[in-house]
Formats: C-alpha cells, structure tokens, sequence
C-alpha cells in the first residue's frame, strides 16, 4: 500500500505527536510507530493511539488545562498533537455549549438534571471539526499535502474548512445525494468535492481503494488512513462535558452513532479522565442512538448479539447512515459494559424531536440532534433511562443543513400591513 510506504519513512522519534507514543491494536494489542496506518499487520483490527501520561500530576495537570485556549486544544496534553498546536492554522473547534435544558427537562420529565452538549456551535456547525483538526495534525506530521475523505455529509465540510485554512489541497468524496445544505457547506471552502452514485458504504469502499492506488498517494484520508488520530478528537467531548459539569461525571449520556467511532471515543475519555483522577470515579452509563432507517447496532443490541448486521440506510438523518459502522461491535460492548442501550427512533420521531428541542430550549439540531433527543426521550418511557440521574444529550450538529426535514415550518400567517389584518388573523395579545 502507498501509505504504508509513508509510515516506513516515518518513525515515531520523528514524528512529534505529543503524548502519543504508538499505535496499538485494539484487538491483538500488537504495537507499531506512529504512522498513516489504520489496520493491525497481525490481525487486521483497528489501530489506536497508545498514551505516555506517566508524567502528568493530576492537579498540575488541571490547572493547565484550565489556563488553556477555549478550545480542544485545552486538552493537548492528553490528544495526538504536538505541544505547540494552539500556535498552528487549524480552525479550532470545542468549548462548545453545555445546555442546562430545564425546560426540555420538565417536557420528558427529567429530574435529575438534563443537558444538551451543542456541538452545533463549532466552526462548521457539526462535530466533525473536532476530529478533522486532529486528522490535519497528523497529516502535517506525515508529510501530506492533500486532505481527503469519506463522508455522510459533516465531514466533508469540516475538511474542506479545516483544508482552506492551513493551506491543504481537499478533495472529498460524498453520496450523490446529500441534502443541499451539506452539499453547499462542503463546496464553499473552495476544495474538490465529489458526488458518488451509491450510498455512504460505497463511498467508503470506494476511498479505500483510492488508498492503494498511486491515484491517491499523497493523501490523508482523516477517516481511513488518518482515523486513528482523527478518532481522537471525539474525547474532547468527554473531556469538555466533565469539565463543564466541575470536573464531574454524568450518570448518563445519550451519543449518536454513525460509524460508532464517537461514542467509544466519548468512553476512552471518560475512562482517561477517572485513571489520570480528573474525575472522581464512578459508574456512568452510555446510550447509542440510531434512525430507525439505520440502526444496525440497536437491531443487533435489542437481539443480544456481538455482531453487527450491514443494512442499507433509508432515513432522513442522513449524517447518521452508516449501513456497515466500523465500531458497531465496540459500542454493543460499550453500551452492555457500562448498562447503558442502543435504541431508535424513525423519521417521524426525529422530526418531532428536531421540533421539542427548538420549542423549549431555542436550540435547531440537524437531523442527528433529532435522532439524540428522540431515542432520549423513547427510553424514558420505556424505563431504561433512569430520569433522577444527571443526563448529556449530544447535539452533534446545526438544523441550518437539515431544512427540509422541517419543510412546513413556516408562517404563522400573512396579512396586509395594518391593524384591522392583524387582529383579524388572531394574533392580538
Ligand atoms: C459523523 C457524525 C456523527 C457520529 O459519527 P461516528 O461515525 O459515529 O463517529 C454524529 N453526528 C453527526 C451530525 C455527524 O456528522
Ligand atoms: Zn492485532
């Protein structure tokens, strides 16, 4: 494979990723350098990041964080970027808003305490920027000059962007068929942006060949080649949602899953946290939340199996329609481990929700945010979300790029510019 060709050249005494020390199978535990490798050469398992935090003292530890940018690079000392990160182009994502969502509180009946992580507010207005400024750290420390990937619609937006600004050549890959505002939010950036006839699996499938091919060679794809570094990012949210609650754990939280790469990342930080004794230990509980036109892992959760069964995704959370997620086997671990669930809602649901959230706390999710507050809100009623305890929904991303899951949302009325019109329509207090 060309990229491997990269890692050879590369070693981990070169290549300053902070306190990143090796890549380390999740499966075999088999240990390689640092390099743009994904997959483990004894067994084919996912490659992650292996830490050296031996040196940290925890309140030390703290205070640096705390005296940090508000932004995810606060937590440098615990991701796989260089100490001097912060001083880089890179569109800075995080510090984004923890909600106390009192109002939706009191509609699901939640007593202990609901909050709404809105990761709409980042630089592209969807979590992605989290792990694509992650993925350039690592694509600068390789040596790559072109950003790539494959993507359900956020990602490719948060590339482009995060491509513009440190000066990458981006090209990215989508299904054809994205809603507009995806599409126009990938386009601006000024990167190549290019449409596949097929769904998401194709587009990945279709990535993963381009990787070995000299058509591709050069390239960082933040979610093939670099994945192990981008996966990174997503324990920002675990670190952010901790720190913002005082340097404490949620009993629960309710994490969407697409390739399911998010909500394992969200565990590994909540368990990073409790070993570097940041927080003080205790159980918590995870929820995956899937579209019911999409929800391989919650059918495979529901029928107790370990394996997870492709399906081919029809649903309007289209940033959600992975068919065939590469983590979906670690999140049932996950969810079954901490006793947490994996549950789904359909389209209909997630419109409604998609609605709920906007009506009480003046906060419009994209479709995903939709599917969070839905599963939330079906798993109360079932009596598997327990509402006395302090609960995180996530909104992982901005209702400006899903419109038309709320196409007929719109005019109260219209009426002639006077007085007599407008009480005639009803509206006078
Ligand atoms: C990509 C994405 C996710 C989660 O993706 P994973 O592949 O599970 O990490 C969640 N929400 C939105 C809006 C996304 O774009
Ligand atoms: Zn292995």
């Amino acid at each position: 494979m060309a990229a491997q060709t990269v890692a050879s050249t590369t070693d981990s005494r070169t290549v300053d990723l902070g306190p990143a020390a090796a890549l380390s199978c999740r499966e075999c535990g088999h240990r390689v350098p640092l390099g743009p490798v994904f997959a483990c050469e004894e067994c084919f398992g996912p490659l992650e990041i292996a830490y050296d935090f031996s040196a940290y003292d925890t309140e030390e530890l703290r205070k640096r964080i705390e005296a940090g940018p508000s932004n995810i690079w606060r937590y440098a000392p615990l991701l796989p970027v260089p100490a001097d990160v912060a001083t880089k182009p890179n569109i800075n994502p995080g510090w984004t808003k923890l909600v106390k969502a009192d109002n939706l509180a009191r509609e699901l009946g939640v007593t202990g305490g609901l909050y709404v992580k809105d990761d709409s507010g980042n630089p592209t207005h969807s979590f992605k920027d989290r792990v694509v400024a992650q993925a350039l750290e690592a694509a600068r420390a390789f040596g790559f000059t072109t950003l790539s990937c494959s993507s359900t619609g956020n990602l490719a937006g948060a590339v482009g962007a995060a491509a513009a600004r440190a000066g990458f050549r981006s090209c990215v890959f989508i299904p054809h068929d994205l809603e507009q505002g995806k599409v126009v939010m990938a386009a601006v950036y000024g990167g190549e942006l290019v449409g596949i006839e097929g769904n998401y699996d194709d587009v990945n499938r279709f990535c993963s060949e381009l990787i070995g091919d000299p058509a591709g060679e050069g390239w960082g794809f933040v979610n093939v080649n670099l994945r192990p570094y981008y996966a990174e990012g997503s324990k920002t949210l675990a670190y952010e949602i901790c720190e913002q609650l005082g340097w404490q754990l949620p009993d629960q939280l309710v994490v969407p899953i697409a390739s399911g790469s998010q909500l394992t990342k969200i565990d590994k930080g909540l368990q990073e946290l409790i070993k570097l004794g940041l927080v003080e230990d205790k159980p918590y509980k995870i929820f995956g939340a899937q579209a019911e036109g999409c929800s391989p892992v919650s059918v495979a959760y529901k029928a107790g199996h370990d394996v997870v069964r492709p399906q081919k995704p029809d649903t309007i959370a289209k940033s959600l329609a992975i068919g065939n997620p590469a983590d979906g086997p670690y999140v049932l671990d996950i969810a079954r481990r901490t006793g947490g669930a994996v549950e789904d809602v359909n389209d209909e649901q997630i419109v409604e929700a998609i609605k709920l959230l906007a009506r009480t706390e003046g906060i419009f999710a994209e479709t995903a945010g939709g599917v969070t507050v839905g599963v939330t809100r079906k798993l109360i009623e079932n009596g598997v979300l327990d509402p006395t305890l302090t609960t995180v929904v996530l909104n992982t991303g901005d209702g400006l790029k899903t419109l038309d899951a709320v196409a007929g949302t719109g005019l109260t009325a219209t009426i002639r510019p006077n007085l007599d019109s407008f009480r005639e329509a009803g509206l006078a207090s």
